[in-house]
C-alpha cells in the first residue's frame, strides 16, 4: 500500500487558470499536495492564486511540465481521468475501484491521476500513456464535470481510502472514553433513582432495566455524558425526596 504523499495530480493543457487553484484548493482539503501542470495556457495567474484560497501552498509548489511525459518521469502507474469511454485499450474503473487497485501496490509505488483540458480532455497520444481509465459514473446525458469537481471527487476517494476516520477534533471537544465500571456505577445508579422518584416498581421491574442498559448501551457515552446525567439523576431524586 502506498501513501497519499506518493500521488501527485497532473493536470494537462489547464485553459482557465481559475480552475488550476479551485483543483489545488480541492486537492489540499483532502491533504493532497504534489500538483503538476502540463502547458497551462495561462499560468501563473492571479485568478489561479485566488481560487486557490487558503492552498496557495500547493499552488506554489506546482511543478510546470511542457509535456505530459515529463510529468509521467519516475511514475510507477498512470491513472487517466477521461469523461469518455472511447478508449477502451486500457481496463476502465470507477473511482472507488481504482483506490481499492492501490491496495495491492509496494509502499513506494508513485502514483500519477492524469485530467484533461476543459473542452478536448485528454488527446489520444495522452490516454496512450495511461495504464488505467477513471471514469466518474456521472449522468449519462450530462456526464462532464468541472476539471476542479473531478479533481475533487477523487482526492476524496482517495482520502476516504488512505485515512477515512472523522478527525474529533473536528466535531466540538475531546471525547474522553469510559469504562466497564462507569457504566455499571450510572445503572445502579438509574435503578436506585427510577425507584425513588416511583418509576421503577421493585415488585413488577419487568424488563426496564434491561432496556435502559440496551439504550445506553448503544449511545457510546462519553465521561462527561455519563456526568451529566448522574446530574440529572440526582436532581430528580432530590426533587422527589423534598416532595414527599
Ligand atoms: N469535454 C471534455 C471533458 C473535459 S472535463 C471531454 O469530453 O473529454 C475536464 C477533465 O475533467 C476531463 O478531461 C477529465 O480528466 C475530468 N473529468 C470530467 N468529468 C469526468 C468524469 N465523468 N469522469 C472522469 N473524469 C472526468
Amino acid at each position: 500500500m502506498t501513501s497519499l504523499a506518493n500521488v501527485r495530480f497532473v493536470l494537462v493543457g489547464t485553459t482557465h487558470p481559475g480552475n488550476i487553484g479551485a483543483s489545488a484548493r480541492a486537492m489540499k482539503t483532502m491533504g493532497l499536495v504534489n500538483l503538476h501542470l502540463v502547458a497551462p495556457k495561462i499560468y501563473p495567474s492571479a485568478e489561479a492564486t485566488a481560487r486557490a484560497s487558503g492552498a496557495d501552498d500547493v499552488l506554489a509548489g506546482a511543478i510546470v511540465h511542457d509535456s505530459l511525459q515529463s510529468a509521467l518521469t519516475g511514475c510507477t502507474h498512470v491513472f487517466g481521468m477521461s469523461a469518455r469511454l472511447r478508449h477502451l485499450a486500457v481496463p476502465l474503473m470507477n473511482p472507488r475501484e481504482a483506490v481499492t487497485s492501490l491496495e495491492k501496490f509496494d509502499e513506494d509505488a508513485q502514483i500519477a491521476i492524469v485530467f484533461g483540458r476543459e473542452h478536448s480532455g485528454l488527446s489520444n497520444d495522452e490516454l496512450d500513456l495511461c495504464h488505467t481509465l477513471i471514469n466518474i459514473p456521472a449522468n449519462p446525458q450530462y456526464s462532464s464535470l468541472n476539471l476542479a469537481a473531478a479533481v475533487q471527487v477523487m482526492a476524496y476517494e482517495l482520502r476516504m481510502s488512505f485515512n477515512p476516520q472523522v478527525d474529533p477534533g473536528r466535531i466540538g471537544e475531546a471525547r474522553e472514553a469510559i469504562h466497564a465500571e462507569d457504566l455499571i456505577h450510572l445503572y445502579d445508579h438509574f435503578e436506585r433513582s427510577l425507584m425513588t422518584i416511583g418509576f421503577l416498581d421493585p415488585e413488577n421491574p419487568r424488563y426496564l432495566m434491561r432496556r435502559i442498559r440496551r439504550l445506553f448501551n448503544r449511545a457510546d457515552l462519553d465521561r462527561n455524558e455519563v456526568q451529566i446525567l448522574h446530574g440529572i439523576l440526582r436532581a430528580a431524586e432530590t426533587k422527589a425526596r423534598s416532595s414527599k
